[in-house]
């Protein structure tokens, strides 16, 4: 039976709250204020503009570092240092090199991780004060709902079908029952972040894929408290080395915040050879060397997370824009890979995107070529040029670190060119290597429970909630590949990324099957981005269910 929707128009519908959604909705409103102050005609609504945010509220599903660099926001509110949530500025910064045991400090901190002038923060509670800024403009907010599905019209998309609320398990109704609504507007914008699940499909059905696929690494993170004085606040300090191999990028860092907290965490490309690596697993080592031990020790885990990052740059962004629709921040790959930032960037990408909007709504055309001046304005920006100088950085790194420092230190000096320009790169999941034999490991990381801890420890502290009995969200196209090929070819990789113990082979009447924990899923996408087969397909659970990142 066909389901009966509620159908809502909209000038703008933007899907996401993260930074790049909620820059949009605040320049958009104050350009439209602007504009009816100055008797344009026609005159525009801040109330037609409406913003998804999939979160139980703003900042929920927001997990950065983070240092931000705050030239984005700066241009969005000039005096937002009087009232942002500011955690505190950088103070003094220092790279250093890990072996096992020692710590080897870069006399000079490099150049690309120098941050003096910018600030760290948490992008939980920065997203929350954004939210309430745009509330504040009239602009509707609707948090706990998510984009499912995208409408299709013409050449490009005229709104999105938001979740159904209220089915079991098994995809019927409950008493709760209520079917999403049909948002239709002239302009939508996804700013989904890192692997939108609709901009998946924008991108693939009207095939804008940039020069080179977008690649990914994932984020895990734990926020602490610790015993005064074991780390200043405002210091800030990144690693390259152990635990990471030498052949697979990646590194960590340790800020220093107000209150005795820490921020931790460890990056690592998507795109590894070893399908029985554990990125949780490597975090919880990587605590155990002794300069990060030394700053933990005492202390108490208040927080845990995981996402994935866009790392491939200017030649990884698809086309941004569609008849009626635009793409921004992560999701359009605009982040810097090389110095790990992209909240400023992702702001910018939204202004850029309400200035091309105002110029549709008063133009009364949202077609690609009024939307196409999104790309123009990029093209024009200090992104795009920001962008451009790292163009070739992640992929320089594909054969490992040593030739990757290398390719780093040639596009230094050449502007990002680099040695060859533009360096190609495969999807990460193209460089698993086959077992070939070798075992699985018969235990899994454990943890002492003080300083490191297994995954379900860790998801208990990410304060992830769905409700149990609704649709699974991650898609399986083939359950059969499971514990047939992807058993013997690689050992079911999706058992060691996922980094919240969603995936299990399990025994089940004598027979080896999925598991699918996906109570337990914090919103990463890491199993949509590193499933060998790509069989995986991560589809928004009901609105308000995932991680809660409050202070992260
Ligand atoms: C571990 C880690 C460390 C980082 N460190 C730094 C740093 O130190 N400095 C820095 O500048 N940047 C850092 N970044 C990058 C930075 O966090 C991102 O570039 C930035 O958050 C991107 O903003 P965004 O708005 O594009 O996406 P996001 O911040 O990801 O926001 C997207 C929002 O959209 C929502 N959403 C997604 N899909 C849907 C849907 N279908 N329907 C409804 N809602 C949806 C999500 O719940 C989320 O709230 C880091 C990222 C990670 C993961």
């Amino acid at each position: 039976m066909a389901v009966q929707r509620e159908t809502l128009e909209a000038d703008v519908l933007i899907v996401g709250a993260g930074p790049a959604g909620l820059a949009c909705a605040l320049h958009l409103s104050n350009l439209i204020r602007k504009h009816n102050e100055s008797g344009g005609k026609p005159e525009l609504s801040t109330e037609n503009i409406y913003v998804l945010e999939k979160g139980r509220e703003i900042g929920a599903h927001q997990l950065s570092g983070a240092v931000m660099d705050p030239r984005g926001l700066a241009e969005l509110i000039p005096d937002y240092a009087k009232t942002a949530p500011l955690d505190t500025p950088v103070k003094d910064d220092a790279a250093y090199f890990f072996t096992a045991k020692s710590a080897w400090k870069f006399p000079i901190t490099p150049p690309p991780l120098r941050n003096h002038g910018n600030y760290i923060v948490s992008l939980s509670k920065l997203t929350k004060w954004l939210g309430g800024l745009v509330e504040k403009t009239g602009v509707n907010l609707f948090t706990g709902f998510a984009g499912a599905s995208l409408i299709f019209e013409g050449e490009g998309i005229a709104g999105v079908i938001s979740d159904d609320k209220g089915l079991d398990k098994n995809g019927k109704p409950k008493s709760n029952y209520t079917p999403g609504y049909e948002l239709r507007a002239k302009v939508t914008v996804l700013a989904e972040g890192p692997r939108g699940s609709l901009t998946k499909q924008l991108v693939s059905t009207c095939k804008l894929d940039g020069l080179n696929p977008q690649v990914y690494s994932i984020g895990v993170k734990e926020l602490w408290e610790v015993p005064e004085e074991q780390i200043a606040p405002g210091f800030v300090a990144h690693t390259m080395g152990w635990p990471v191999p030498a052949s697979m990028y990646g590194g960590g860092w340790l800020y220093g915040m107000q209150g005795n907290r820490v921020s931790v965490g460890l990056v690592i490309g998507l795109e590894y050879a070893d399908p029985l690596f554990d990125p949780h697993e490597a975090f919880q080592k990587y605590k155990t060397h002794p300069f990060i031990r030394r700053v933990l020790e005492g202390g108490k885990l208040l927080r845990y997370g995981a996402k994935t990052i866009p790392a491939g740059g200017w030649y990884s962004m698809p086309r941004p824009y569609v008849s009626g629709g635009l793409i921004i921040g992560d999701s359009a790959s605009f982040l810097d890979a090389q110095k790990l930032k992209g909240i400023h960037m992702a702001i910018k990408s939204g202004m850029m995107a309400a200035e091309t909007i105002l110029e549709a709504l008063v133009k009364g055309d949202a077609s690609a070529k009024t939307l196409a001046g999104f790309q123009e304005r990029v093209n024009a920006s200090w992104a795009k040029q920001q962008l451009w100088s790292v163009r070739n950085f992640h992929q320089g790194f594909r054969n490992g670190l040593v030739p990757g420092l290398i390719h780093a230190a040639f596009q230094q000096i050449s502007g990002g060119r680099g040695l060859v320009d533009p360096m190609r790169t495969h999807a990460g999941h193209e460089a698993y290597a086959k077992l070939d034999g070798r075992p699985t490991p018969a235990k899994r990381f454990q943890g002492d429970g003080k300083l490191t801890f297994d995954r379900l420890t860790d998801v208990y502290h990410s304060g992830t909630r769905h409700d149990d009995d609704e649709p699974c969200h991650l898609l399986v196209a083939d359950t059969s590949i499971c514990a047939g090929r992807c058993a013997e070819e690689y050992g079911n990789p999706c058992q060691y990324f996922c980094p919240a113990a969603v995936y299990e082979m399990a025994e089940e009447r004598g027979e080896r099957k999925l598991k699918i924990n996906a109570a337990n899923c914090v919103h990463c996408k890491t199993c949509d981005v590193a499933d060998p087969y790509q069989i995986i397909t991560w589809v928004p659970p009901e609105g308000g269910g995932g991680p809660n990142y409050e202070g992260m």
